[in-house]
C-alpha cells in the first residue's frame, strides 16, 4: 500500500515511512493513496475469528510492504499476550447499550492496544536497519503510560514524554514516572496537553533537530496506531450484529484518532451507521459537527483529561477527505486554524460530516451523574472518559445496536469516581505497587529551546 500526505498527494510513501516519521516533514498526515474496500462475502470471512487473527487480518494490508505475514503474526500474538483478556477487549452489557471494554492492557487505558504493537514494530524495524532512534511523544496523560510501557527497555530506543505538569491524575503519572528503565525520560511542560502537542508538532518541522535525534512519533496521528485501532471496530460489531438493526458507536474523543479509526473501518467497508463524537466542555468538536465553527478556545480542565484538548490533529484528515483530497485546500484551511483559530465547515461539507458523524458535549455535574447513575441501576463503575460516551446515546437518539467505547479503567481517576460515588476505585493488584514507588521526572518551561536542549542533552 502507498501512501500520501494531506498535505502533498504527489509524493508517495512506503508504510516504514510512515510509521517512523509518523507525521510527514510538510507537517500533513499520512493517508494511504487508495484502499480496498471488504465485500460482503470478505466480511462474513472475518466474522468469527478470534481478536488476534482478526488484528492480523485487518493490519496486513496496510504494512505489506513492511514485514512478511508470518512475521506481523508472531507480532501480534507477542504484543497482545500481555492482555489480560483472552481476547484483548471485552463487550459488557450495561442496560440497553452494550460498552466495548479496551482498558484490559498493561496500563489501563486503550491506548495500551495500538501501542504495544507499535513498541513491537520499533523493535523489528530496530533489528533490520541497525539504527538507533528516538521518540518524542505528548501525552494528555494516557498515551505516555501506554508508550513507555511499550518501549522501555528495548534496545537502541529512547523515549522523551511531555506530560502538562499536574493536569493529569497522580495514577495517569505514577504509570509514566515509577519505571526504572534508562530509555524512558518524562518531562513535565508548565503548560496544557496543546502546548505539549504542539512542541513536539514543531520539532518534527524542525527537520535539522528531527534528523540530528532520529526523531520519531506515536502521537495518534501515526498511522499505525489507526489502524490498530480500526480491528476493535470490526470486531465488536460482529459480535452485536443482528442484520435488521443499525450498529452506531460512541466514542469519547479527544484528538479524533479513534473515532477516525471507526471511520476507517467504516471505509473500508464495516457497515456502521453513525458515530457520535463525545467531548467534554472541551467540545471544539462538539461544535464543529453540530454548527460548523472549528474555533479553536482555550483549554478548559476537567475530570476526564484525556480530552481535554481543543486542536484534534487527526481531524485534518477529515478535512483532507472534505475537501475532496485536495492538499491545496487542506493547506489553506490547515493555516486559517494555525493562524486564526478559526475554520468555518461549510453547510454542503456539514452534510457530509453528518452522513458518518453526529457530536455531544457533557459538562463536570453530567459526567458525574452518569457515573451515579450508572453504579446506582448496573452497578457498574464507568472511569469519566468512558461515562462521557455512555451518556452520549441519552443526548443523541440513535435506534439500533448501540455500542460505547469504554477507553479508561476507572482505577485511573479515583478522584473522579469518589466524587461521584464515594467509593475508592482501585488498581488491579498487579498495578498496586506504583502508588509507593518513587517518581522520576524533570519540569521545564514551556519553551521549545529549552526542551530540546534537554533531549540533545540526553541522546
Ligand atoms: C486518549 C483518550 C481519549 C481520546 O482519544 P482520541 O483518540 O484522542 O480521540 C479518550 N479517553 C481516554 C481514556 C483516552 O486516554
Amino acid at each position: 500500500m502507498n501512501y500520501i500526505s494531506t498535505r502533498n498527494s504527489s509524493d508517495s510513501f512506503k508504510f516504514e515511512d510512515v510509521f517512523i516519521k509518523g507525521l510527514a516533514d510538510d507537517g500533513g498526515l499520512f493517508i494511504p493513496k487508495s484502499i480496498h474496500k471488504y465485500s460482503q462475502n470478505d466480511l462474513l470471512k472475518l466474522k468469527n475469528l478470534e481478536y488476534k487473527e482478526l488484528a492480523k487480518k485487518i493490519i496486513f494490508p496496510f504494512i505489506g510492504d513492511f514485514m512478511s505475514e508470518q512475521d506481523l503474526s508472531e507480532i501480534i500474538d507477542k504484543s497482545y499476550s500481555v492482555f489480560r483478556k483472552q481476547n484483548v477487549v471485552e463487550l459488557v452489557k450495561i442496560g440497553d447499550r452494550s460498552v466495548l471494554e479496551l482498558f484490559h492492557g498493561p496500563t489501563l487505558a486503550f491506548k495500551d492496544i495500538a501501542m504495544q504493537l507499535l513498541g513491537n514494530f520499533y523493535e523489528y524495524y530496530l533489528n533490520n536497519k541497525k539504527n538507533k532512534i528516538n521518540i518524542v511523544v505528548a501525552t494528555s496523560g494516557d498515551t505516555g503510560a501506554a508508550a513507555i510501557d511499550a518501549i522501555k527497555g528495548k534496545e537502541n530506543i529512547n523515549i522523551f514524554v511531555l506530560h502538562p505538569n499536574n493536569r493529569i491524575s497522580p495514577v495517569q503519572r505514577k504509570l509514566m514516572t515509577t519505571g526504572k528503565e534508562k530509555n524512558v525520560f518524562n518531562i513535565a511542560v508548565e503548560g496544557s496537553f496543546d502546548d505539549c502537542q504542539n512542541i513536539v508538532k514543531a520539532m518534527f518541522t524542525d527537520q535539522a533537530f528531527a534528523n540530528e535525534i532520529k526523531m520519531s512519533g506515536v502521537n495518534s496521528i501515526n498511522w499505525a496506531r489507526i489502524i490498530a485501532q480500526s480491528v476493535y471496530y470490526f470486531y465488536s460489531y460482529f459480535l452485536v450484529e443482528d442484520n435488521s438493526e443499525p450498529i452506531n458507536f460512541a466514542v469519547p474523543t479527544g484528538n479524533f484518532g479513534d473515532v477516525y479509526a471507526g471511520y476507517l473501518a467504516k471505509k473500508i467497508g464495516l457497515p456502521i451507521n453513525k458515530f457520535i463524537v463525545a467531548t467534554n466542555q472541551n467540545d471544539i468538536l462538539h461544535r464543529a459537527i453540530t454548527n460548523g465553527a472549528y474555533n479553536v478556545e482555550n483549554v478548559l480542565e476537567t475530570i476526564s483529561p484525556s480530552m481535554d484538548i481543543q486542536i484534534a490533529s487527526n481531524f485534518e484528515r477529515l478535512i483532507f477527505d472534505l475537501n475532496n483530497h485536495s492538499d491545496k485546500k487542506t493547506i489553506d484551511v490547515m493555516k486559517g486554524i494555525k493562524e486564526k483559530g478559526k475554520y468555518e465547515i461549510q453547510k454542503e461539507n456539514l452534510d457530509k460530516i453528518n452522513v458518518d458523524f453526529l457530536s455531544s458535549r457533557m459538562d463536570e455535574i453530567e459526567v458525574l451523574n452518569t457515573i451515579k447513575n450508572v453504579y446506582e441501576k448496573f452497578n457498574k463503575v464507568l472511569d469519566p472518559h468512558s461515562a462521557i460516551g455512555y451518556g452520549a446515546f441519552d443526548k443523541v437518539d440513535l435506534k439500533g445496536n448501540n455500542i460505547v467505547l469504554a477507553t479508561a479503567h476507572p482505577c485511573k481517576f479515583p478522584g473522579a469516581i469518589e466524587k461521584a460515588i464515594n467509593i475508592k476505585a482501585e488498581l488491579p493488584d498487579e498495578l498496586l505497587f506504583i502508588l509507593d514507588e518513587k517518581e522520576n521526572y524533570d519540569i521545564i518551561d514551556n519553551d521549545f529551546n529549552k526542551i530540546k536542549q534537554y533531549i540533545k542533552e540526553r541522546i
